[in-house]
């Protein structure tokens, strides 16, 4: 079966609910305002594409009559998500439940080229008929609607029409997103989040931002490039070919003077955007957590609980949510 043809808005709805814990078909119809007839036919058609399994009887809240309980199907869907990092290729198959089913790094050398990438991919990612799609992150700037990215960091790398070229190749629909972008839909996927950042601290560092409970992506995709916001006058040269970019001054620093500087301006961008959670991730933060979560502003502070995955898992998420 198609799965494509399952992106109806209520097929997304019953996924939705069933997802957040909606046991059984009556749940279903009672939260999301459908008669039960529409909800039977929706979880048959669910169930016969694979998505949804029943699970044997249960009583919803302990009272009435036992009714047939309702879960995602494991294995009735997988979405790719891949890290396009600086040195290194990060790939991870998702089940439907967002599970991480296998995982793969590939080194990248350096001055590695778009071509490059596309090999590293098609060894990584195996096409099926329950395979959705493929999501990259990549660092900015890049713009999401048409998938070609102009990357900092990433010589020779300008105005590359990656999305395009990656079908192509793979033959599956393919996502591409900021990195911080992805980080930012991960931490989302787990725990309600309103208005937070996720502040990424790798071999490049920006944030992903999630304002009002949505992503924000600006006008031009270019939201969160913080990293290359300007904390010094006359600063070190960054990536960017400025000066004094919070990148750069983090990157010039080390241990309790980098964290500093990192939570300098994290506290500007609390200031800012009022936010009240702040998730820290990244390479750099993952080596020492204690010593960056010590130096932050005063607000909710805590580190991803994904570890080195947490991109490629957002990039995977970027697709398999559609189905949510
Ligand atoms: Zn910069």
């Amino acid at each position: 079966m198609d799965l494509t043809s399952l992106r109806s808005h209520n097929d997304r709805t019953v996924l939705r609910l069933v997802r957040s814990g909606a046991l059984s078909r009556a749940s279903i119809a009672e939260q999301a305002g459908l008669t039960p007839q529409a909800v039977s036919k929706i979880v048959a058609r669910l169930i016969a594409a694979g998505l949804l399994e029943e699970t044997g009887a249960v009583r919803d809240g302990g009272r009435g009559k036992p009714r047939m309980a309702l879960r995602l199907a494991p294995g009735g869907a997988f979405a790719y998500g891949a890290y396009v990092d600086r040195d290194e290729l990060r790939v991870v198959r998702l089940g439907l439940t967002g599970e991480v089913v296998s995982a793969s790094v590939v080194p990248l050398a350096p001055m590695f080229t778009p071509e490059d990438v596309l090999t590293a991919l098609e060894a990584s990612v195996e096409p099926g008929e329950r395979v959705l799609g493929l999501g990259i992150g990549i660092a900015g700037p890049l713009d999401f609607r048409d998938g070609v990215v102009s990357p900092h960091g990433l010589p020779g790398w300008s105005a590359v029409p990656l999305r395009a070229r990656a079908e192509q190749r793979l033959g599956l629909p393919v996502v591409v997103d900021k990195d911080t972008n992805a980080a930012v839909l991960a931490e989302a996927w787990r725990r309600p989040l309103e208005d937070a950042a996720v502040v990424f601290v790798g071999t490049g560092l920006g944030v992903g931002l999630l304002l009002g409970g949505e992503l924000h992506r600006g006008a031009r995709s270019g939201a969160g490039e913080f990293g290359h916001t300007t904390i010094q006058l006359d600063g070190p040269l960054c990536v960017c070919g400025r000066r004094g970019c919070v990148e750069a001054v983090h990157a010039a620093a080390t241990g309790v003077e980098a964290a500093r500087v990192l939570a300098t301006a994290v506290a500007n961008l609390v200031q800012l955007l009022d936010l009240d959670q702040i998730v820290l991730s990244g390479r750099e933060v993952l080596r020492s957590p204690e010593l960056y979560l010590r130096a932050m502003p005063d607000v909710a502070v805590s580190v991803t609980s994904y570890g080195s995955d947490l991109v490629p898992i957002g990039a995977g998420l970027l697709v398999l949510g559609e189905l949510f």
